[in-house]
């Protein structure tokens, strides 16, 4: 029998041990999918709006007691995993509030009679989602999912295996029916018989590159809807006449929440060089004050990375950048699964800080010549989830957006997903969108009705 450990990162205390489900118990959960969706399905909007707001009272209602299991499973800060918790609620709000207009027929004017496309649930969706954010991951997917009349598996990353059936027990709390949302235990390895099943229509994965590309290649050979949210590589870049005072913090925030874990957060600070030094003593005043520590103290904003193999990683893209020549700034102490907040300088192109995803609270500093240089060095990189610039000159920064080839280019703000906007990226960041009415429409047919 084989089994799933969590651990707390933290203290290195196990917290659960559950048994994987066998393949009949997976395919038993396949056929209640399966079945569930065909009564689901012809439910109204309204009906499931209601559950839908039920599922954000009660996440509000065990924030506490939701946000305590985050914090013991992958050791996030606790005032983050309330946060977390909190995001989830409004995501429910935002879909309770524009299902019926999303998801309502399109009217098309032809010479038929009624012309107009319908939305129409697609079945059982699979999803694959990962440690990092382990609520906000699973509710921007399953939200409009499930709301638009799909039924949904979600096979979570190993070390989070409480959060995922925790919220499975949520969405039955709140009266969804049976099978609509269900969590398969097992490890990566059961995945490829899962997408292979008919009962499954499309998959969606939200973790690294590597297993973008098996996942892809899975969904591909079995004619299958993929959405690949991977890894990023931000640039933040600061030009000359960047605010720091208003917009530091800022900055210090979007590498440094979750101790650096998220595919979003800025991993190149591209500085152009008027502003350097005075960029970089700022930066480093802030980043010497985040309180390192206990992740249950609601003071702590960085405590542990999630699992001591990832910190590991990042020793080693960190230890073979200064092998060809970065300079430590500030910090770099790694033991175990704790990892220091650290400024690395003199990064150049051909270093792992440079050109690989670094998941840890690791900000690589990049001298630039001027803002020419600034945005030619943001955009070479394999990935392309999102752009930062930070810059007084808006009409400068609007001259860029052509330019920026990411999913997304926020300008005076870190890059973050808001459940109004699309979210998603391009090149190796994977592609298709989630949240707003693209996260809504992800998973339906869009059947054409023509009368004539
Ligand atoms: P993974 O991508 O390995 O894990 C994320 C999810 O994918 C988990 O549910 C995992 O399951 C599953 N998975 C892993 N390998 C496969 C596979 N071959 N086929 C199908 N599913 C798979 O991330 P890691 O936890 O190993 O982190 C490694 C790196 O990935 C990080 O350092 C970071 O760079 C990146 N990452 C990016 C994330 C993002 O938000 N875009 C999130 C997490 C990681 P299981 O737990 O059973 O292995």
């Amino acid at each position: 029998m084989s089994t799933i450990k969590t651990v707390n990162p933290y203290n290195g205390k196990q917290i659960a041990e559950y048994k994987e489900h066998s393949n009949s118990e997976i395919n038993e959960l396949l056929s209640q999918s399966q079945n569930t969706f065909y009564d689901w399905k012809l439910t109204s909007i309204p009906e499931r709006v209601t559950l839908l707001k039920k599922l954000s009272n009660l996440l509000l209602k065990k924030k506490e007691e939701l946000a305590a299991l985050i914090t013991a499973e992958m050791g996030k800060p606790i005032k983050q995993s309330i946060a977390e918790i909190e995001k989830c609620s409004t995501v429910c709000e935002f879909y309770a509030i524009n299902a019926d207009d999303f998801l309502a027929d399109e009217l098309i004017d032809t010479e038929a009679q009624e012309s107009f496309i319908s939305y129409d649930p697609l079945g059982c969706i699979l999803a694959i989602m990962p440690w990092n954010f382990p609520f906000w991951q699973v509710f921007r997917f399953a939200a409009p999912t499930l709301t638009a009349g799909n039924t949904a598996i979600l096979k979570h990353a190993s070390n989070t295996t409480g959060c995922a059936l925790a919220i499975q027990n949520l969405f039955e709390e709140a009266g969804y029916p049976k099978g609509c949302f269900q969590t398969v235990i097992a490890g990566h390895k059961k995945i490829e018989t899962i997408i292979e099943n008919d009962i499954v229509k499309a998959v969606t994965l939200t973790g690294s590159e590597n297993a973008g590309r098996k996942i892809a290649a899975i969904a591909g050979k079995n004619l299958k809807k993929s959405v690949l949210e991977l890894g990023g590589n931000n640039a933040c870049i600061v030009w000359e006449d960047a605010n720091l005072d208003l917009y530091l913090d800022t900055m210090v925030n979007s590498r440094m929440l979750n101790a650096g874990q998220s595919c979003i957060a800025a991993k190149r600070f591209i500085v152009v060089e008027d502003i350097y030094d005075e960029f970089l003593n700022k930066f480093k005043d802030k980043i010497s004050q985040l309180k390192v520590g206990n992740p249950m103290d609601t003071s702590t904003d960085i405590a542990t990375l999630a699992r001591a193999d990832l910190a590991k990683k990042v020793k080693e893209q960190v230890d073979d950048s200064i092998k060809k020549g970065a300079i430590v700034y500030f910090g770099n102490a790694c033991k175990n699964t704790t990892y220091q907040p650290t400024i690395i300088t003199n990064v150049k192109p051909d270093m792992p800080l440079f050109n690989e995803e670094i998941f840890g609270p690791v900000a690589a500093i990049i001298k630039a010549k001027n803002r020419a240089e600034t945005i030619q060095m943001a955009s070479n990189t394999k990935f392309g989830l999102g752009t930062m610039l930070f810059t007084e000159d808006i009409e400068a920064a609007r001259a860029q957006i052509d330019h920026i080839e990411d999913g997304s280019f926020f300008v005076n703000e870190l890059t973050k997903s808001d459940a109004r906007l699309p979210f998603g990226g391009t090149k190796i960041s994977g592609y298709g969108r989630e949240l707003s009415k693209e996260g809504m429409l992800a998973f339906v047919n869009k059947k054409t009705v023509y009368v004539k």
